[in-house]
């Protein structure tokens, strides 16, 4: 009896040690393609996550730029941006003179009510400015569409110093009543940031807003 029952318990330890090795091969195939699915997933999170907002103007997103500009061409990265007090910062510093003047006047009364002029950009160089309009033209997918939000380094106000981005909205909210005391004055319809000094307002009002960039007689080539 012995004999006969010490190879049937061979056969038997056999045919476990096999299933246990298929069971191994197929816990390993799993765990692979568990983790090919997770990796899949987190890719598809990052992408949704960077894909921008086509109703918001065109971010300064100066990721893989061919030639990075940097602080010296008026860079505000979002997070740092300053008041229109802060005057060692190149976007502040460079900006026309009684620009700057009507925007602390403003600023300052502006802080009675607990508002902050915080500048979303102010100067830029020529560099940065054709890299904005660069990034626009991909963005946009063609050069007249670009055209309604970022002007040429050659017509552009903010190159010129004549031209600032504000916020928050509270203070855009108070700009927009009282602005025009100061003689800043909203230019475009589309762009409830984008101020620019009319001294001519502070007794007339501001001008009509024309709708959009492509509006303003300025930014034709
Ligand atoms: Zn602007």
């Amino acid at each position: 009896m012995n004999t006969r029952t010490i190879p049937v318990s061979r056969g038997s330890r056999r045919r476990g040690l096999i299933v246990a090795a298929i069971a191994l091969v197929v816990i390993v195939i799993l765990a692979f393609a568990v983790q090919q699915s997770l990796a899949a997933a987190s890719a598809a999170v990052s992408q949704q996550t960077t894909t921008s907002d086509a109703s918001a103007p065109p971010p300064p997103d100066l990721t893989g730029s061919v030639i990075a500009p940097s602080d010296a061409d008026g860079v505000i990265r979002d997070g740092d941006q300053p008041t229109v007090f802060d005057t060692d910062r190149v976007a502040i510093g460079n900006l026309d003179p009684a620009l700057l003047d009507a925007l602390q006047r403003a600023a300052n009364d502006a802080a009675g009510d607990g508002l902050e002029f915080r500048v979303n950009s102010g100067w830029r160089s020529a560099a940065l400015q054709e890299r904005m309009l660069q990034d626009a033209i991909t963005q946009y997918g063609s050069e007249a569409e670009a055209a309604r939000w970022v002007a040429t380094p050659q017509t552009s106000a903010h190159v010129s110093g004549k031209a600032v981005d504000l916020g928050p909205l509270p203070t855009l909210d108070w700009l927009a009543q009282h602005g025009s005391e100061y003689g800043l004055c909203q230019t475009y319809a589309n762009e409830s940031w984008h101020y620019e000094l009319r001294p001519d307002a502070v007794t007339d009002g501001c001008p009509e807003q024309y709708a959009d960039p492509t509006e303003d007689p300025r930014m034709q080539p």
